[in-house]
């Protein structure tokens, strides 16, 4: 397969990289080398409001020492707008969105699915209310089951139109939004295998329909379980999880093979990160890979953390 994969790690620069982004990182890391495929970086600083200052660089430096090296030059969303308004275009140009002057408050009462998302009631659907400015722009969700196939999670399938609703492409601060960025982005970088943490899991169907809109290759999925806390939660930012380390890499490291169902052998207790990242890449199998979530530090009792 080697030539033809090309694979990558997209982290939005929001704080450091944390135990759990960790196990994405390595995850798309080895399933791209262990078949002598690129892998690309690519820093998803779109929602500049959410950045901070310094993360991006931080970022990178915890992946170099963490022995995660990466091919060619890191592509920043935040210099990609013109891209984006080109796919906006094409959208529009499709008919395929429209624009919608609801404000937060005004859907705080739609329903939501079970990730919590309001489904978008569509309301401005057929057409701005008379005297309303138009302040994002969404796509039509067509009411038919869209399927794929997750390498990690099998098969799946999501009615947009029931399960997500009309979804926003360009936000009423102007920004365009990750579901668009990313399958221009993925595109654009030729990224043939797109391997990330499950929580993206439930927005693949609205990227392939984009990918479908706009004519662009559909890349094969994966999506690796998420580290979780003690108490269950999503390692992020938001639940105070702790940057990486920055000694005791090779421990750390073991933890997220470990994680991602390829615990290292006793003969590579200590070792240093290139030692493990190329045990890991010989030995590395999609198919071992545990679809549910591992426990970070369950050492760690749930009274120690912060509330939720
Ligand atoms: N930027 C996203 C994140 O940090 C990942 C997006 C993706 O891999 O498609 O969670």
């Amino acid at each position: 397969m080697s030539g033809t994969y090309i694979g990558r790690f997209a982290p939005s620069p929001t704080g450091p990289l944390h135990a759990g982004s960790l196990v994405a990182a390595v995850a798309s890391f080895l399933d791209a080398r262990a078949v002598g495929g690129r892998w690309l970086v690519r820093m998803e600083d779109l929602d500049r409001p959410r950045c901070e200052p310094g993360a991006a660089a931080t970022i990178l430096r915890q992946l170099e020492a963490y022995g995660l090296h990466w091919d060619g030059a890191v592509l920043h969303q935040s210099q990609r707008d013109d891209a984006y308004a080109a796919a906006l275009d094409e959208l529009k140009a499709l008919g395929a969105v429209y624009p919608c002057a609801c404000s937060r408050s005004q859907l705080a009462q739609a329903l939501r699915n079970h990730e919590g998302e309001i489904i978008y009631p569509g309301t401005c659907r057929a057409g701005l209310p008379s005297g309303a400015a138009a302040r994002a722009w969404r796509v039509r969700s067509p009411d038919v089951s869209t399927h794929f196939c997750d390498r990690i999670q099998g098969e799946l399938q999501q009615n947009l139109a029931h399960e997500v609703g009309d979804f926003i492409v360009r936000r009423a601060d102007g920004l365009f939004a990750y579901q668009l960025a990313v399958v221009v982005d993925d595109a654009f970088q030729g990224i043939t295998h797109v391997v990330r943490g499950a929580d993206l899991l439930w927005n693949t169907p609205r990227q392939i329909y984009l990918q479908r809109l706009l004519g662009l290759p559909l890349p094969a999925y994966a999506h690796v379980p998420l580290v979780t806390n003690a108490a269950g939660q999503k390692l992020s930012k938001q639940t105070l999880a702790p940057a990486l380390p920055a000694s005791g890499r090779g421990a750390m490291l073991a933890q997220a093979l470990a994680a991602l169902g390829h615990p290292p052998p006793v003969e590579l207790e200590g070792a240093e990160p290139a030692e493990l990242l190329a045990w890991a890449s010989e030995h590395w199998r999609i198919e071992n890979v545990p679809t549910r979530p591992a426990v970070a530090n369950p050492a760690q009792a749930p009274d120690n953390l912060p509330d939720p």
